[in-house]
């Protein structure tokens, strides 16, 4: 048989796809029920008036506009307008297929081969990946003890590795971090001085805790000619399954996304385009975000309030994850059927959750943390009580 790429061989599976299969393998084999803190999605769907508008788009069997449907455009112009304080016109906002598909399409937009994009860690398991699959080299930025970016450190890491992109998510994908103005004022200095992109996802926009205020580093002055947007609607409306996202940015870095998108995939599903038009202005989809907003907040409160030592982690001011810090258990041992484990890495704590508190969580390493683990607290309440108590009891029964 003829060799497939070497590029394939480099890039790594997703973390939580494989975990799926240890989940249902353990269900089946020990008929154990496990509580599933690993998805990246809400617990919800989208309003009725949302599914009807669907229902009315599949009219728009056609091909589109590669870039997207202007109306939409248009409509987001204005969202994007109220969240980030920055105003963009319709031209220069391409909607793609899912936020994913923008930011792989976008990496080969801005990479060419061998240069580096600079990813604050921890950070979503796809970025580094869609680096490689541009041909570009990955480069992991660290943050502080907090998880919060570290502007001195910052500064160091893009200048020593001649950084081209910069890459970061907030409110933050796994940590829950949200950057505060200050944070993203420093950051910003250090696009500028050096004339690097700066890509901002801002997915999680819509759940924001605590009364914080979502801040965007494209409203910040100069970041015009730097900043770029990737944001869209699976969080916010809870239609991951749809793929639409969209990007924003100067005009230049908005069409050539749109020339590649237009061999890639021809532009996004129109039916669920004409449906978010509904989505971003309706006042019942509105309602329904802040209500999974109220909702994830009480459950990370809950969560981490309830973790026990030697356990820690940073209060989430957002997104729907708590990633929580096990360092401390590394080096501890369990039984589970007839056989005796040691803790060495995040993926093994991963195993001993799944095996003795049946709950399954993703490992750290995945988000570039070997010491942490992360829990999507994007469920019911109850869910994260039973998962907590049965952590509680895991953990009593390791020994050193
Ligand atoms: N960015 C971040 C930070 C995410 O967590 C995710 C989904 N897990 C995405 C982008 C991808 O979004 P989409 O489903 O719209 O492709």
């Amino acid at each position: 048989m003829p060799a497939i790429s070497n590029l394939v061989k480099e890039i790594a599976p997703s973390a939580t796809l494989s975990l799926k299969d240890e989940v249902s393998s353990l269900e089946k084999q020990y008929g154990f029920k496990i509580i599933d803190l690993t998805t990246g999605q809400p617990d919800t769907g989208p309003t009725d008036d949302i599914l009807q508008a669907l229902w009315e788009g599949g009219k728009l069997h056609k091909y589109g506009p590669v870039k997207g449907d202007p109306e939409l455009r248009g409509i987001l112009s204005e969202v994007i307008s109220g969240q980030t304080g920055a105003s963009y016109d319709a031209e220069d906002i391409a909607i793609t297929v899912g936020v994913k598909g923008g930011l792989d399409i976008l990496m080969k937009v801005l990479l060419g081969p061998g240069e580096k994009a600079g990813i604050i860690a921890p950070f979503w398991v796809t970025y580094p990946e869609s680096v490689r699959l541009a041909h570009g080299i990955p480069c992991f930025l660290e943050s502080d003890q907090a998880l919060r970016p570290d502007p001195a450190r910052l500064r160091k890491q893009v200048a020593d590795n001649n950084i081209k992109v910069l890459l970061y998510s907030s409110p933050s994908n796994p940590s829950g971090v949200v950057y505060t103005e200050d944070e993203l004022g420093q950051i910003a200095k250090i696009v500028k001085e050096k004339d690097i992109w700066v890509i901002s996802d801002e997915i999680y926009a819509g759940f924001v805790f605590h009364g914080r205020k979502h801040s965007s580093i494209l409203s910040i002055e100069g970041m015009r000619d730097n900043a770029i947007l990737v944001d869209g609607p699976s969080k916010r409306f809870g239609v991951p399954g749809w793929r639409l996202g969209y990007v924003a940015g100067p005009r230049q870095i908005i069409a050539a996304v749109t020339k590649l998108q237009g061999h890639v995939n021809s532009g996004p599903s129109r039916p669920e385009q004409y449906a978010m038009r509904v989505a971003y202005t309706s006042q019942k989809a509105k309602q329904a975000t802040e209500e999974m907003r109220q909702r994830y907040e009480r459950n990370a409160d809950i969560f981490v309030f309830g973790l026990i030592e030697p356990i820690s982690c940073v209060k989430p001011e957002g997104a729907f994850y708590a990633f929580a810090c096990i360092n401390q258990l590394f080096g501890c041992e369990y039984q589970f059927a007839d056989n005796q484990y040691v803790i060495k890495t995040s993926i093994d704590f991963r195993n001993f959750l799944l095996r003795k508190a049946q709950v399954a969580a993703v490992e750290g390493s995945a988000f570039g943390m070997d010491g942490y683990i992360r829990f999507s607290l994007a469920t019911k309440r109850e869910e994260v009580s039973k998962a907590l108590a049965n952590i509680k009891d895991a953990v009593s029964q390791l020994w050193l």
